[in-house]
């Protein structure tokens, strides 16, 4: 007798709970994220045929990027510090670039 058998477990989007959740935070990618539920699927012949293991995750579409929602607002949260730095840094020297230019006028 001979048996053949395909099959195996495969994590699989089973449901995306909220579309355009925000942002994505990779730098260069311009994509939006979704918080999506993803399950554990055992298959048989490539159909599945029971999920388990359900948890959400955000998902970018663009570019692959995945995490936990607590992961996804810790990263997010640190992007908007660096933009706030840049932007105090900036608009400091710009201000002492207008002080030396108002000093060589007078
Ligand atoms: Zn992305």
């Amino acid at each position: 007798m001979f048996f053949f058998f395909v099959g195996g477990i495969e994590s699989r989007v089973v449901n995306v709970v909220q579309r355009n959740l925000g942002p994505c935070v990779l730098v260069g990618c311009n994509g939006r994220v979704d918080l999506c539920e993803v399950a554990s699927s055992f298959y048989v012949f490539f159909i599945p045929v029971f999920d388990y293991g359900h948890k959400q995750l955000v998902r970018c579409e663009n570019c692959g990027y995945v995490a936990s929602p607590e992961q996804y607002e810790r990263h997010r949260k640190w992007l908007q510090d660096k933009v706030q730095q840049l932007g105090d840094a900036a608009s400091s020297q710009a201000s002492s670039v207008d002080k030396i230019s108002t000093e060589k006028n007078n």
